[in-house]
């Protein structure tokens, strides 16, 4: 469990990236930061294993202050996937992915060992494992980047828009891997995104943030979709997405939010008859 008591951060400039947030992530479910750039999701994201210190409040990680922790060894407890690949370039993929195991202490045997499983389980072509970064597509690399934040089977995933700079297409295969892997594995996930679709599909919980850095709803995305908080969510949901990727199908209780899967999102209940 992850626990953001009251944070804020101002950096040295004056910018005031995270105004106050308190936010408890429950274990092994995937909870979104959603927010346009400069909201403040990747300094909130890097206050988990100290790569920011905040200015105020404090984050827990299991009720354990990350204060207190030593950050290099919380770094290797805490699965991290970065904006871009964040990728070794002078490294092969299969040496990309070994790297945390070994850094914590793992055997080779057994580091090339997961590094293998993980790569499988992202799905990666055998060929491309003895290649460099930079001679993957971009979609290619971020699987390496989940392999990569996976191979120390660490309970937390920090994902950072991991899937930012990839086409359609690849993404949307990409996002249903974490879903798929997600059924499977059970981490507890903090994953950060400008993207609404995105959260709605990953979500289950949503939290959208307003430039500032200050919590404008915290909510499941069948309560964001059927009753945004205010014109800022509702604007961010936003009617031409919301055309695209959600549509209304009528229901015995009300409308029923479907996805662009025509998965159900929630209801949006009927008013009350007038008699
Ligand atoms: P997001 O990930 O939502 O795009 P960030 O957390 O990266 O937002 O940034 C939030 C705000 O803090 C932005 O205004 C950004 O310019 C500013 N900021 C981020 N990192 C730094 C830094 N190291 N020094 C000064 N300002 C920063
Ligand atoms: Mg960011």
């Amino acid at each position: 469990m992850i626990e953001f008591q009251h944070v804020g951060k101002d950096y040295p400039d004056g910018t005031r990236a995270v105004g106050d947030v308190s936010l408890s992530l429950e274990a092994g479910s995937c909870t979104v930061l959603v927010g346009s750039s400069g909201s403040g999701k990747t300094t909130l994201l890097r206050m988990v294993n100290r790569m920011v210190e905040p200015s105020r409040g404090r984050v827990l990680v299991d009720g354990r202050a990350v204060r207190e922790a030593n950050p290099v060894q919380l770094r290797r407890e805490i699965g991290y996937v970065m904006q871009g690949s964040g990728l070794l370039p002078h490294r092969t993929v299969l040496a990309n992915v070994e790297t945390v195991p070994l850094l914590r202490g793992e055997s080779k045997q057994e580091s090339r060992r997961r590094a293998l499983l993980q790569l499988e389980r992202v799905g990666l072509d055998p060929l491309s494992y003895s290649r460099y970064p930079g001679q993957l597509s971009g979609g290619q690399q971020q699987r390496v980047g989940v392999a990569r934040a996976l191979a120390s089977d660490p309970d937390v995933l920090l994902m950072d828009e991991p899937f930012g700079a990839v086409d359609p297409l690849v993404r949307a295969e990409l996002q249903a891997q974490l879903r798929a892997l997600q059924d499977e594995l059970k981490k507890t996930i903090l994953f950060v995104t400008h993207d609404m679709d995105e959260a709605l599909l990953l979500a289950d919980r949503i939290v959208v943030l307003r430039p500032g850095g200050e919590i404008a709803q915290d909510a499941t995305p069948e309560e964001i979709v059927s009753a945004p908080a205010d014109d800022f969510v509702r604007g961010f949901l936003g009617l031409d997405s919301a055309q695209r990727a959600l549509h209304l199908q009528p229901g015995a209780a009300g409308d029923v939010v479907l996805d662009r899967f025509g998965r159900p999102l929630g209801v949006v209940p009927r008013a009350p008859q007038e008699s």
